[in-house]
């Protein structure tokens, strides 16, 4: 500390000690920042084995990342770059584990569809993050649902028009907790699978993912600026299908334990 900075501290400290009062006075006067006009609640995920949550900022998807759920879209797996999309983060739907959530069936569907995959949570953000330091974004992963409205995904689709309605609705985000990967490490393989009512309907490995975890967090990092908050939901395998009210869905995937999710009839 020089001599100046010295001197500038004690007159500031005797300006401040002679005017306590007032500057109470002007800090009370002072205009509080704008107020809002209503509460908005932000999403949040649970984090496992914690009494804390992790605050969603967005939710990224990446499409067709398995190769034989691509060529069941109909695609060519072989030529395409990952490519993402995104849903709104109130449409997260909290799974608590041990318990059977309740999904209500979405409007304006006949084909509503699961989607079983690996979401990956960052506590980091980043640009043009390199493939090898991608994970060091990674805080930790859960169960996801990417559930869709196929029928107006496919019907917007084909008028090339965005997807959005097919992707991004109320409660279309369903995720288990967060498991930390200071826990459970960074997952790269291992099953992933979803039963319907008990009979086997998805069943890959993780490994069979055309672009691994680090590899979409590079890839979406040269799109966006990453920000701690961000969550990845990784894309599906192949068999994707139909649920109707009734239908009992639960997703594992290796180390992260299991979700179970009922759909039932929107307002029952
Ligand atoms: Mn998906």
């Amino acid at each position: 500390m020089t001599d100046l900075d010295r001197r500038t501290l004690i007159i500031a400290g005797t300006a401040l000690g002679a005017g306590t009062l007032a500057a109470a006075e002007a800090a009370r006067a002072a205009p509080a920042a704008p107020a809002a006009l209503f509460e908005v609640a932000g999403a949040t995920i649970p984090v496992l084995g914690s009494d804390k949550v992790f605050p969603v900022r967005r939710i990224y998807c990446v499409g067709r990342n398995y190769a034989a759920h691509a060529r069941e879209m109909g695609s060519d797996p072989t030529r395409e770059p990952p490519f993402f999309f995104q849903k709104p983060t109130d449409a997260i739907q909290n799974v608590t584990p041990g318990q059977v959530a309740d999904h209500p069936y979405p409007p304006m569907t006949k084909n509503y569809h699961y989607e079983l995959e690996l979401v990956a949570a960052l506590d980091k953000g980043g640009k043009d993050v390199p493939v090898e330091k991608a994970l060091d974004l990674v805080f930790g992963y859960a169960i996801g649902l990417d559930m869709t409205r196929r029928d107006l995904q496919r019907m917007m689709g084909d008028q090339k028009k965005p997807w959005e309605i097919g992707k991004s609705f109320d409660h279309a985000a369903v995720i288990g907790p967060l498991h930390p990967a200071a826990q459970v490490g960074h997952l790269k393989e291992g099953l992933i699978q979803l039963t319907v009512n008990g009979e086997v309907k998805q069943k890959a490995d993780l490994n069979m993912m055309m672009w691994s975890v680090a590899e979409q967090i590079a890839n979406l990092s040269t799109f966006y600026e990453l920000m701690p908050g961000d969550i990845i939901y990784s894309g599906t395998p192949e068999n994707v299908g139909p649920v109707k009210p009734g239908d009992l869905m639960v997703g594992v995937i290796d180390k992260l334990g299991e979700i179970k999710v009922k759909v039932v009839q929107a307002g029952a």
